[in-house]
């Protein structure tokens, strides 16, 4: 009895630090009022047009750059649910390194503070600035990761516009540092394979950190989102 206790033991304990993915820790779930809790009037703001059923909570780990395991949590669309589930389980396998995947509602649902933090997240619900469209993060269908490492960079009128503000040191591209996403890497494959379109690959402006589902398919799903 001892004997199967150990082995227990050894396998509760031992399973994620040996980069073994236990199927408890890697979930899928509908959105229930605990959680509707702590996402009302943050992410899902007053005004959410996007319905609440339209939303899936995933649990998944992740590890730090130092190898080190956490709990990550991230709430997106249900239809990208389990592609997001099957990419954070295979960078979890394989120790990519992503520092945290916290809810953007522990930060207040405020963008640039979770990005400054270099926290990696999906649904926040917003139009894009003067329309009455829905963004692809408003919808669930935007994933940003390792934000802090990978800023959105605008040029305007030969001033550079960076999203975080703090993220100068990172955009040199040609540099290498630790979270940097490159063209190419396990993120980037992952993604990729799933279907998504990755920001750094974008023309006029470069978003390092964001992965979309195409237009086509964001059309598709709301279609009177205009
Ligand atoms: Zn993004």
């Amino acid at each position: 009895m001892k004997k199967i206790i150990s082995v227990l033991l050894f396998i509760v304990f031992m399973c994620p630090v040996m980069g073994f993915a236990a199927e408890n820790d890697f979930y899928v779930s509908r959105i229930d009022e605990k959680l509707f809790a702590r996402i009302k009037g943050k992410s899902y703001k007053d005004n959410c047009t996007l319905p609440l059923d339209d939303l899936r909570y995933v649990h998944v780990l992740h590890k730090d750059i130092d190898g080190k395991t956490h709990s990550g949590e991230i709430i997106c669309n249900v239809h990208i649910a389990h592609d997001v589930l099957d990419i954070f389980m295979k960078l979890y396998e394989a120790g990519y390194p992503i520092e945290k995947i916290r809810l953007v509602d522990e930060y207040d649902a405020d963008d640039e503070t979770s990005m400054r933090d270099n926290n990696s997240s999906c649904f926040n619900f917003r139009f894009i600035s003067h329309t009455t469209k829905i963004s692809k993060h408003g919808l669930g269908l935007a994933v940003d990761i390792n934000t802090l490492y990978n800023p959105y960079i605008k040029e305007v009128g030969g001033k550079k516009i960076l999203e975080p503000a703090t993220a100068e040191a990172y955009t040199d591209r040609t540099k290498s540092f630790s979270y940097k996403i490159e063209p190419g890497d396990l993120c980037y494959k992952l993604f990729t394979e799933h279907g998504f379109e990755w920001g750094g690959e974008w023309k006029s402006v470069k978003d390092y950190q964001h992965f979309e589902v195409s237009d086509k398919v964001a059309a598709a799903l709301y279609p009177d989102n205009k």
